[in-house]
């Protein structure tokens, strides 16, 4: 126990240990007032035994002193109690320490009147006061365990020394029964010294102990206060028991609210798995957008979550730290985005098309998918700039990224590089690189036509530009996106120094493009002599009666080698190498004659009564059109009323007053007129009022996404009200879903065509079509 005492003694600081000795001298202080009264009675009665002896005088000058040094005891007590702190402990200590001695040694003096007095209850009087004494010294003076041994030292020994030496054997035994006495009263003040000593460092401890804890306290408080984040504690409830302020500052509520804020009813869920984790001892985290439930605002934040304890370590609730983080990820996205996009038209700059071109060669790799890379230049920027000013040109160069943006698809990217220069990326054409190639010319003659508009300017003359486009198609898989926009680029001062408005493919492509196109014109050629060339039909069908009412002739082509050319693949390189005249005559020729024979034949039970012919722009334009189609008419004994024409917009846009011409001739001809594909083109509603047309075809990319496409839907409905203000009949193409069919019934549309009833096909199938029980047609899908 000593020992332990003094392994903590040494743990404590010298002020702590200062202060163990101040308190122990304070105790010291303390015992020594209570024994006055006492000692004082003990030296009256000594001074009573001894009046009648002759050591009377010697008794009355230590009767004296004792009453001196009992003053002189009182004096020191009072001083220490009021002048405590003008002095030092050990000044204190030292004065208590010479008046005990003092007090030891006067009272160690009465020993020696013992044999003094020859009454031996006088004597055992004074044996029993000296013992008393030196007793309640050691309990008293044990804070100061050296002062209790000084004490009993002096006390004892003049007992001793007058017991043993006064002769005779018993005296002598008393004398050794003094010291025994001695060791018990020492080793009793030694555990009293002890346990005052304990208890003092225990008190010094739990100081020590709650001083830390009112400072850890203090410092958790400044840490809610001030701490640059949100803090709130909720209960096993999830209610909110205390909250920080600056936690009700990102939310924008005043203490009212947030205390008791109930946590189950946050409008916004995302909170609740990290708000009820600590309940099960565990850690919860969420970071993401938070939308308030008071203000409604829009926040990025993390949240932190602990378990809250209570006094027995049970979980009483749940501590919750939480960051605005709305600024950051702004300016986080505002970085990205500036990294990615264009600063002046905010379409994606060089460092996102080229992420963009890698992950469609990616995909490419997979799936065959081919991709065209189109390099684009401004064919007159550079002057118009110069010329007009820096805020034009900007002008121009945001403008035209909208346009671009346009025209293309959702998938596609329209990018900047710089300057006047854009690149738009064509993802998934197909596995095809002939109809890969023709998609992207149509792309490409779409931004020829949407960049020759007039840029409108403040107070300026409308501005003309034009561009070159070099487009590169993806070749081989080990292709990467420099490749790419080096070829389209390299194609793109092609297109430049070859006039400029125009397009021009990557050389290799373009070899193999021209090849391929020799190829297929010579062959082409050969076809109208070989008889290789074929109509198929496709039914039109009445949606009231769900009749079959007429067809459309579709061309196909049955190469010996090549097999089944669509129209797609054939179409184009008739046009440019003029052999769609005749090949169109002779299409016109069979599609009426097939007709009549149908008519003649009364096939079934139904009876058809128009057929449909595609003419292309390049025939309509030859100027004996009109009288090659009323020729063949005569010749083929058509009723001229059953037959339609089916033109597109794009051949109708120019040369209004010509084409009106012809249209007219062939309306007063008897013959009918379609718009197909309507809805495709720029035209056309100030034109359809010119125009002479009977029917329209809805283009069946509008049909096709009639029931996931609000806008979509709405369009073919505007169509349908359109035509029906114009007198116009209205065909839906593309029909495929019997979903689409009750669309297109509920909203009026006459007639449609499509696979829900049949594909285009070969004369004999369609002959089995009509004789079917026609009114099953779509229900047979
Ligand atoms: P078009 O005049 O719009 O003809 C309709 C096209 O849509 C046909 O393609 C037809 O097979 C297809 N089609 C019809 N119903 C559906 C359907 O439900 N779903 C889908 N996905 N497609 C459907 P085709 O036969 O390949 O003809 C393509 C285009 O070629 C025609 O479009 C027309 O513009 C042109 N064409 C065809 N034959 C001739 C012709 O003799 N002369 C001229 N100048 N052009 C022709
Ligand atoms: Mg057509
Ligand atoms: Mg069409």
């Amino acid at each position: 126990m000593f020992f332990r005492k003094k392994d903590f003694l040494s743990e404590l600081s010298p002020d702590e240990q200062d202060l163990i000795r101040f308190e122990q001298v304070a105790v010291a202080y303390k015992q020594a007032f209570a024994s006055i009264f006492l000692l004082f009675l003990g030296a009256l009665i000594t001074l009573f035994l001894f009046y009648k002896t002759p050591t009377v005088k010697w008794v009355g000058i230590w009767f004296t002193l004792i009453i001196i040094s009992l003053i002189w005891r009182l004096w020191v007590l009072r001083e220490y109690r009021t002048h405590l702190k003008n002095e030092s402990t050990k000044r204190w200590e030292k004065r208590f320490y010479t008046v005990m001695i003092t007090s030891a040694l006067l009272w160690g003096w009465i020993s020696f009147f013992i044999f003094q007095t020859a009454n031996p209850l006088h004597q055992f009087f004074l044996i029993f006061l000296i013992s008393g004494i030196a007793s309640i010294a050691s309990g008293t003076l044990a804070s100061l365990f050296g002062l209790s041994i000084i004490f009993l030292t002096l006390l004892l020994t003049p007992l001793f020394i007058v017991m043993f030496f006064h002769g005779g054997f018993e005296f002598q035994m008393m004398g050794v029964l003094v010291i025994t006495f001695f060791i018990l009263l020492v080793s009793a003040a030694r555990r009293i010294h002890t346990n005052i000593m304990s208890a003092l460092i225990s008190k010094i401890f739990h100081q020590k102990a709650t001083q830390a804890l009112e400072l850890s306290e203090e410092h958790f408080q400044t840490i809610f206060k001030e701490a640059p984040a949100g803090i709130f504690y909720y209960n096993l409830d999830l209610v909110v028991i205390d909250s920080n302020t600056e936690m009700m500052q990102i939310l924008r509520i005043d203490r009212d609210r947030m205390i008791g804020l109930d946590l189950n009813k946050l409008t916004d869920s995302c909170l609740d798995k990290a708000l009820n984790l600590p309940f099960n001892g565990e850690k919860g985290y969420y970071e993401g957008t938070y939308t308030t439930m008071i203000q409604k605002l829009h926040l990025w934040i993390t949240l932190r979550t602990s378990p809250m304890y209570g006094s027995n370590r049970e979980i009483i609730g749940g501590v919750a730290i939480v960051t605005d983080i709305t600024e950051r990820v702004v300016a986080e996205e505002k970085v990205k985005h500036q990294a990615y996009y264009d600063y002046l038209t905010d379409i994606p700059n060089r460092v996102l098309l080229k992420d963009r071109i890698e992950q469609s060669l990616a995909h490419y790799r997979r799936h065959q998918s081919i991709i065209a890379v189109m390099f684009l230049d401004l064919d007159n920027f550079k002057s118009i700039n110069d010329s007009l000013g820096h805020h034009i040109g900007d002008m121009i160069l945001i403008e035209t990224a909208s346009r671009l943006s346009s025209i293309c698809r959702e998938g596609d990217t329209v990018s900047r590089l710089g300057g006047d220069e854009f690149v738009i990326l064509l993802g998934e054409l197909g596995d095809d690189p002939h109809i890969a190639a023709t998609h992207a010319e149509i792309v490409a003659e779409k931004i020829h036509a949407v960049l020759s508009i007039p840029f409108e300017a403040d107070q300026l003359e409308p501005i003309t530009t034009s561009t070159s486009i070099g487009i590169a198609l993806v070749g081989s898989e080990d292709q990467n996106a420099d490749d790419l926009l080096k070829f389209a680029d390299t194609a793109m001062y092609q297109a430049k120094k070859e006039g400029r408005n125009t397009t021009r493919f990557y050389q290799e492509q373009m070899d193999q493009w021209i090849k391929k196109r020799l190829f297929m014109e010579n062959a082409l050629r050969n076809a109208v002599k070989n008889n290789e060339l074929e109509l198929y039909y496709q039914p039109v069908i009445e949606i009231g009666t769900k009749k079959i009412i007429g067809a459309e002739a579709l061309l196909r082509w049955n190469h010996p080698e090549l097999g089944l050319v669509m129209p797609d693949d054939m179409i184009s390189i008739a046009e440019e190498s003029g052999l769609i005249v005749p090949i169109g005559e002779w299409v016109l020729r069979e599609a009426c004659t097939q007709f009549v024979r149908w008519r003649a034949d009364r096939l079934g039970k139904s009876h058809i009564e128009r057929i449909a012919v595609n003419v292309s722009a390049v025939q309509f334009r030859q100027s004996d059109f009109v009288d090659k189609v009323i020729r063949i008419v005569a010749e083929s004994g058509i009723v001229p009323s059953m037959l339609e024409l089916e033109l597109t917009e794009s051949m109708i846009i120019d040369k209004i007053d010509t084409v009106i011409e012809k249209m007219n001739r062939l309306r007063t001809a008897g013959i009918a007129l379609s718009m197909d594909d309507f809805g495709t083109g720029y035209s056309s509603l100030a034109y359809l009022k010119r125009l002479p047309f009977t029917t329209l075809k809805i283009d069946r990319s509008f049909v096709r996404d009639i029931m996931l496409d609000k806008d979509d839907a709405a369009l073919v409905e505007t169509i349908l009200s359109i035509a029906s203000i114009f007198n116009l009949d209205v065909i839906a193409e593309g029909v495929e879903t019997i979903e689409q069919f009750n669309f297109l019934e509920n909203h009026g549309c006459a007639y449609f065509q499509g696979y829900l009833c049949s594909k285009p096909v070969q004369v004999p199938t369609f002959e089995e079509l009509l004789s079917y029980d026609v009114q099953s047609c779509h229900t047979r899908k």
